[in-house]
């Protein structure tokens, strides 16, 4: 290639990072920078590096960060994947897992949609299934403490990361359960309404606000602009890594992340540290109307937040990825330190 030839390539491809780059990458910031933090904090302790060090050994190679995203990658194939990540990919989704097919199920092991006005998560319960993500990060770590053979070390490793991440966005653990009473809607534990009268709002998925002149779903505000607008609060640049630095500096989530126990009850506990967190994000919403749409089963609502909703947001999702990031740390050194 001449010199300006190069000159040309290399503006092409600065270029198409930038046009890339919203689309693909501020959906899963979110999920980096927790595996950032978690990888900056183990690097801080002799068990965290020994730990770190057969963690990405088992990721062949790959960073936490970027292993984070790979649970929602194969959402749509393992097309753009290369290495040990397509690999780990295509063995996943042609595998079997307690009888059921991956590749038709796996998009449901990323929540749970527990009422948002429970104390706590309980299986069985309204909401929860065999496979949501409470009981598949407690398999994932089964699997990584040699109890359970359901999935490979890899995996259940990739998904971990992720699973982590996704239990500490506050609409992936509670969900809104809502009845028409009257001429208006409200908010109900399903359990003490008239059982024909509940319906689920997915998680948020099924909420929507008028941003200015856009529609947004309550879900995906809180999976990416929350978390851009607290990034963009903290740091001059996009990038996962610095924001988790930052992060670490300032000990955010730090004090609220102790979990006690064995790692093998981590799952329920922090499903049940995230139900009061889902409530904060429910309150002061006022369900408006009925946009006459459906999805997964369930209509979807207009509603409309409370004056300060987006700067409370902020603060909680700051709390949340530094608490989520702490306790992966954690979680990882005390399993693979060995
Ligand atoms: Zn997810």
């Amino acid at each position: 290639m001449s010199k300006n030839g190069r000159a040309a390539f290399l503006v092409w491809s600065f270029a198409s990072v930038l046009l890339i780059r919203p689309a693909l990458a501020y959906g899963p910031v979110g999920h980096q920078t927790v595996g950032a933090i978690a990888e900056q904090r183990m690097s801080q302790t002799t068990g965290g590096r020994a730990a770190l060090k057969r963690a990405r050994a088992l990721l062949g190679g790959d960073s936490l960060a970027r292993a984070s995203i790979w649970a929602d990658q194969i959402k749509s194939g393992t097309g753009r994947l290369a290495g040990a990540a397509r690999r780990d990919g295509q063995q996943f989704l042609e595998g079997q897992f307690k009888g059921s097919a991956i590749a038709e199920i796996h998009h449901d092991f990323h929540f749970t949609d527990l009422p948002f006005q429970r104390q706590k998560y309980t299986a069985g319960a309204i909401g929860t299934t065999a496979i949501d993500v409470v009981q598949m990060t407690a398999e994932c770590i089964s699997v990584l403490q040699g109890k359970s053979t359901s999935l490979s070390p890899p995996i259940a490793l990739r998904l971990l990361i992720h699973y982590v991440g996704d239990m500490h966005q506050p609409l992936h653990v509670g969900s809104g359960w809502i009845r028409r009473s009257g001429g208006s809607f409200e908010f109900v534990d399903p359990d003490d309404a008239d059982p024909q009268g509940a319906q689920n709002d997915i998680g948020g998925n099924n909420l929507v606000f008028a941003d200015g002149s856009r529609i947004v779903k309550l879900h995906s505000f809180w999976d990416t602009p929350a978390v851009t607008a607290v990034m963009a609060h903290r740091i001059s640049s996009g990038d996962p890594t610095a924001f988790a630095s930052d992060l670490i500096r300032r000990k955010v989530g730090l004090s609220g992340a102790a979990l006690s126990g064995d790692v093998s009850t981590w799952a329920q506990k922090i499903a049940d540290d995230a139900l009061p967190i889902s409530k904060q994000a429910y309150d002061g919403i006022s369900v408006v109307s009925l946009t006459g749409k459906r999805f997964k089963g369930s209509p979807i609502w207009n509603v409309e937040l409370p004056d300060g909703y987006k700067d409370r947001a902020r603060d909680l999702t700051e709390t949340q990825l530094g608490k989520a990031g702490f306790r992966l740390a954690e979680l990882l050194t005390r399993i693979l330190k060995a």
